[in-house]
């Protein structure tokens, strides 16, 4: 059974703690920009550049190697969806850049996979 305000499909692995699972669920808000069966993206709380949209599956994975793990066709999927924000957000020409942080260590906050489309301005290596 879908809870109340949940966005279909709703998938059963959810955990009511996640934030970002709470946001698939429709029981946060957020400024979706592109929505695909398995895949939300929505634009960042604290903006990094001028476009700033995390992508997450709609399904709880806790970072970019257990999803490869546990679903690699779904780890495909945030990539394609990564890309198509890239083109809606006309970035494609001057550059993007995907971030996956993976571990505290890192700077990963939020344990519910994301892919960071970062674009809109230069972007300089080695990061920060
Ligand atoms: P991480 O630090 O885990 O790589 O990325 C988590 C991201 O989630 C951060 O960039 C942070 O700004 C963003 N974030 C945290 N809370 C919220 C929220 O409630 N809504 C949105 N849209 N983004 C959030
Ligand atoms: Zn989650």
């Amino acid at each position: 059974m879908c809870p109340p305000g949940a966005r279909a499909p709703y998938d059963a692995r959810v955990s009511t703690d996640c934030l970002f699972c709470r946001i698939v669920a429709g029981e946060l808000p957020a400024q979706v920009v592109h929505e695909t069966p398995h895949a939300l993206a929505f634009r960042d709380i604290n903006p990094q550049a001028p476009t700033h949209v995390v992508v997450v599956p709609r399904a709880h994975h806790a970072d970019a190697g257990a999803l490869a793990e546990a679903d690699p066709a779904l780890a495909g999927e945030l990539l394609r969806a990564a890309r198509a924000v890239a083109e809606s957000e006309g970035i494609v020409e001057s550059g993007y850049r995907l971030v996956f942080n993976t571990g505290a260590g890192a700077g990963q906050t939020v344990f519910h996979v994301h892919c960071h489309v970062l674009g809109g301005r230069p972007m300089t290596w080695p990061p920060g």
